[in-house]
């Protein structure tokens, strides 16, 4: 019986808010953020600094409304420099290029525990809500069909896609069952990455 498995995806992972829009997340997918014991705002790219932390999405929108509204300055106790949001924005980028390689890592992981479901065929098959997601050159038939589930067009070709999920090719539409971790992963990260290419 599938729809009461355990998937790798509900393991426990530590989940902090970030101190601006107050979302939680994966620690994981926040930038922490310390003032130092000299007592500098310091961004804490690999999460091992000693000091009074926060964290804060690695997205422009929180980075923007926390220096506009001084809740990061608040959290730390300190005043942020210059240099600071310079870095901080640096290292917002390079989360976004990650984004790509975190989203084919749960789509990898999702077709190993046996819970992506491959093709237009499949997908109209299955009962439960689906998020489908398209290759980015699908067909336009393809497409169509996309449009009526909830649906993502992913930043990666057909080929990209087939291997991704280790296929011979040919993958245009994949979908995932919409309540499962695996889903709600995705969905966040492809939101955070969309909000970065703004
Ligand atoms: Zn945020």
């Amino acid at each position: 019986m599938t729809y009461s498995r355990t998937t790798k995806s509900t393991k426990h992972s530590p989940q902090r808010s970030c101190t601006v829009c107050r979302a939680k997340s994966d620690k994981s997918d926040l930038i922490r953020v310390v003032r130092s014991p000299d007592g500098r705002a310091v961004v804490d790219a690999a999460k091992k600094l000693p000091g009074r932390g926060a964290y804060i999405c690695p997205d422009s929108d929180c980075i923007e409304k926390a220096k506009k509204s001084g809740s990061l300055a608040h959290s730390l106790g300190v005043l942020p420099n210059e240099k600071f949001w310079n870095e901080l924005e640096e290292c917002a980028k390079t989360f976004g290029v990650n984004v790509n390689l975190k989203v084919r890592s749960v789509l990898g992981l999702s077709r190993k525990s046996g819970n992506l479901i491959i093709g237009t065929d499949n997908i109209d098959r299955e009962k439960r809500k689906l998020l489908v997601l398209t290759a980015s050159d699908c067909s336009e038939s393809v497409r169509k069909f996309a449009d009526s589930h909830e649906n993502i067009t992913l930043e990666m070709n057909i080929d990209e896609l087939s291997e991704t999920i280790g296929t011979r090719g040919g993958v245009q539409i994949v979908g995932l069952p919409i309540n499962s971790g695996f889903a709600k992963k995705l969905m966040s990260l492809i939101k955070r990455e969309r909000g970065n290419a703004v």
